[in-house]
């Protein structure tokens, strides 16, 4: 059967957005996010965290220069301070969790094209010898000697005999976060058990470092705090949230000799923060934070400042298909 998306192509060609329709789009803050650079197929780990290859990555860097103001952080944080109206289109280019190729190849890109870019990283990762939970959760998936997993307090197994990898680590995944009942750690812990995988490779780094972060700040990009751990802040106190937002934020001030006004909530779901996490925020002395939610920022003041919303560039987008993401946005936001 043609799924709809083919029935539409049949009928109305290639999408593509024309001109007229571009030039209305509404004025906001387009936050662009990405997280890791390259190609997924030569990855070990999570092929799902990959966005785009640097090819694609520099095409939408003229993109966003030719049809948007591009801000940095002191444009944004002026553009709070203003207080005014929102009255055009403005880009935000933003990285979640710091991967290495934040700096082997998104930062020279940036650079090349005058641009800045927003880089959230995890302070843990940052300092080496750890991995994400989700690159070992794949890591595990790509190694194990079972075609379904189950851990003991799972209701149901979770089948991994499909021939697509890629959506058998989604699925794995999936079922990773929506278990509340243990630690990230414990449940990594249970699933290594299961799946009998030899160990991660002790020396591979996948995240840059800090002396390549210093570099990066010298070179005009900004380092906002992804907390110290990445743990879905919404499940836990007050007190470990409070450690989370200032001892990573400390950390980045002290190492790259910097200010931290930029957060960003792992996971960044609706669920995945709290109205008294937005509060520990702008009491920790960020400026503004960011979920994951898919939108446009129509304004910008102390309050939406701290749940800004993002797009997610994902999928190996090429320009066009960006835009057709930018207008779906625009007519979800005049519904
Ligand atoms: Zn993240």
């Amino acid at each position: 059967m043609l799924s709809r998306a083919k029935i539409r192509q049949f009928f109305f060609g290639k999408r593509s957005v024309s001109q007229k329709r571009w030039r209305q789009r509404l004025p906001g803050i387009y936050v662009f996010n990405y997280h890791r650079i390259g190609d997924a197929r030569f990855s070990e780990f999570d092929p799902n965290v990959f966005s785009c290859t640097a090819e694609q990555f520099e095409q939408h860097l003229l993109f966003y220069k030719q049809e948007f103001e591009v801000l940095d952080e002191a444009s944004l944080i002026a553009l709070l301070d203003s207080g005014e109206a929102i009255d055009k289109p403005y880009a935000l280019i933003t990285f979640d969790d710091g991967y290495i190729d934040s700096y082997q190849h998104a930062f020279p890109l940036l650079v090349k094209h005058k641009l800045s870019a927003v880089f959230f990283v995890v302070t843990e990762y940052t300092n080496g010898g750890i991995f994400a939970w989700w690159d070992e959760v794949a890591w595990l998936v790509k190694h194990c000697q079972s075609s379904s997993l189950k851990l003991n307090h799972w209701s149901s197994a979770v089948d991994l005999s499909g021939k697509n990898q890629t959506q058998n680590i989604r699925k794995l995944l999936y079922a990773f976060k929506e278990d509340h009942s243990f630690s990230m750690e414990e449940k990594l812990e249970m699933l290594k058990a299961e799946c009998k995988a030899p160990p991660m490779p002790s020396s591979h780094s996948v995240f840059a470092n800090w002396p390549q972060l210093k570099e990066m700040v010298d070179g005009g990009m900004t380092i906002g705090s992804h907390t110290r751990s990445h743990p879905i802040l919404a499940h836990l106190s007050l007190e470990q949230q409070r450690e989370e937002l200032t001892q990573s934020r400390d950390f980045i001030a002290s190492k790259l000799n910097t200010s931290v006004s930029m957060l960003a909530y792992p996971v960044g779901r609706t669920d995945s923060f709290t109205e008294q996490t937005q509060a520990l925020a702008k009491e920790c002395g960020y400026r503004l934070a960011f979920s994951f939610m898919n939108g446009i920022n129509a304004q910008l003041d102390g309050h939406s400042a701290y749940q800004l919303k993002r797009i997610s560039v994902d999928g190996n987008k090429s320009v066009d298909s960006l835009k057709v993401q930018v207008m779906e946005l625009n007519s979800k936001h005049r519904a």
